[in-house]
């Protein structure tokens, strides 16, 4: 038997199948991968991943990057560097992937989770403002959560789908607050906010590399920072907290979670590509919405004006009683042709972790959650299989 699922988001094509969003292996990957293995460089050290880091890091415009072996493994380090600790929480989107949430719940804190925005379907900055007004209070020199009593750590938006979350008010709100801002930019690699790249407002970022993701390496992750201790401590955390280059002696409890040179070859071959996918990404956006915003009943996803958005993951709402039929039901149609869609992830608590975490004003999540619907956007997507795509969107009511 196989845990295989062969539909998953990333999966390749099969047969003349439309994927949900496939990886694009092209340029120098495999003479990178070629030079690992000429050189014997094939695991966790070695010049790939110390060029990947530096890349990355100048990228965003950060002074340090650690890769790491997952976004996850880089949001659950950057949580125990801001010094986020058991019972204290940590404010973020209760729309978003579980990743972020689950880095809360690995150092024994607990997510606040906090509705999004109804147009860019971010993490909402005046509901979380009003949440830090009403129901937080300062006391013995702590942030602390009204009803659960509990020290307010840390403020965790997420860049969903490609498109930044609205950061001038969100590090406004985390300075005045004395939170510590973490930014999951996995999606959002190459994203900009006023001008300004994505993964460079918070005290730390996180980048992923999954092979759904707009570059990847395979699986991967990263985490950018500007302290030097806090880009030391995150490496000495990642390999064992190793305290000499030849005894194993270990100062504290550290973990497994370094990037190999094989990955970083290849996250170096697609950081090479990355404005190429951008610029696929965002013509197949305009594509989409050209073709389907005038119909009744479908939304496409929308780029705020402050925003660069790279069009990650291309999204529509379906408003069943306009549209004639509800997201799920076009997808189950659209499954029938051999595309792949796939709905967002349902609200952070609606899982059965989280179902007894405390939420905020959660009125809008829900609603995007049942009408949202994610269209085949590969980057290596061609204007013919776009176009079945959309006629299949045309003919599924
Ligand atoms: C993909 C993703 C991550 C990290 O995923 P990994 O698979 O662990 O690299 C984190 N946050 C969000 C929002 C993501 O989409």
């Amino acid at each position: 038997m196989s845990f295989r699922e062969p539909r998953a988001p990333g999966a390749p094509a099969q047969g003349d199948g439309i994927p949900l969003c496939a990886p694009a292996l092209g340029g120098n990957a495999w003479r990178y991968l070629k030079e690992c293995l000429d050189s014997g460089w094939v695991s966790s050290a070695g010049p790939f991943v110390t060029r990947f880091e530096h890349e990355l890091a100048a990228l965003v415009g950060r002074r340090y990057a650690v890769a790491t072996a997952s976004g996850t493994a880089a949001l659950h380090l950057a949580l125990l560097v801001a010094g986020v600790g058991p019972d204290e929480e940590v404010l973020a989107p209760a729309l978003t992937f579980i990743a972020p949430i689950n880095a809360v719940r690995y150092v024994g804190a607990w997510p606040v989770l906090i509705d999004a925005e109804p147009r860019y379907w971010q993490i909402d900055p005046d509901k979380l403002a009003e949440f830090l007004q009403r129901e937080c209070v300062w006391r013995g020199g702590a942030l602390r959560n009204r009803s659960s009593g509990r020290r307010v750590r840390a403020l965790l938006p997420v860049h969903l789908l490609g498109h930044p979350a609205d950061m001038a008010p969100l590090r406004d709100l985390a300075s005045r607050h004395g939170l510590a801002l973490i930014e999951d930019a996995a999606e959002s690699l190459g994203a900009r906010y006023r001008g300004v790249p994505v993964g460079s407002f918070g005290d730390l970022a996180c980048l992923s590399f999954n092979g759904n993701k707009l570059i990847t390496a395979g699986g991967g992750g990263a985490l950018l920072a500007d302290d030097a201790e806090q880009a030391r401590r995150v490496h000495y955390l990642s390999t064992q907290a190793k305290d000499d280059p030849v005894e194993y002696q270990h100062g504290a409890v550290g973990y497994n979670y370094r990037l190999t040179n094989l990955q970083a070859a290849l996250g170096v071959a697609q950081l090479e590509q990355l404005e190429a996918h951008i610029a696929a990404k965002r013509r197949i956006a305009q594509r989409y919405s050209e073709a389907l915003g005038q119909r009744p009943g479908i939304t496409p996803m929308a780029e705020a004006p402050w925003a660069f958005s790279t069009c990650w993951m291309y999204t529509v709402l379906i408003d069943q009683a306009r549209y004639g039929i509800d997201s799920r039901a076009l997808l189950r149609a659209l499954e029938q042709g051999g595309i792949v869609a796939r709905p967002l992830w349902r609200p952070v608590y609606t899982n059965q972790p989280y179902t007894s975490c405390q939420t905020y004003r959660c009125e809008v999540a829900p609603q995007l959650v049942s009408q949202a619907l994610s269209l085949p956007c590969s980057v290596g997507l061609t204007e013919a299989e776009q176009e079945r795509v959309i006629a299949a969107v045309l003919a599924a009511r």
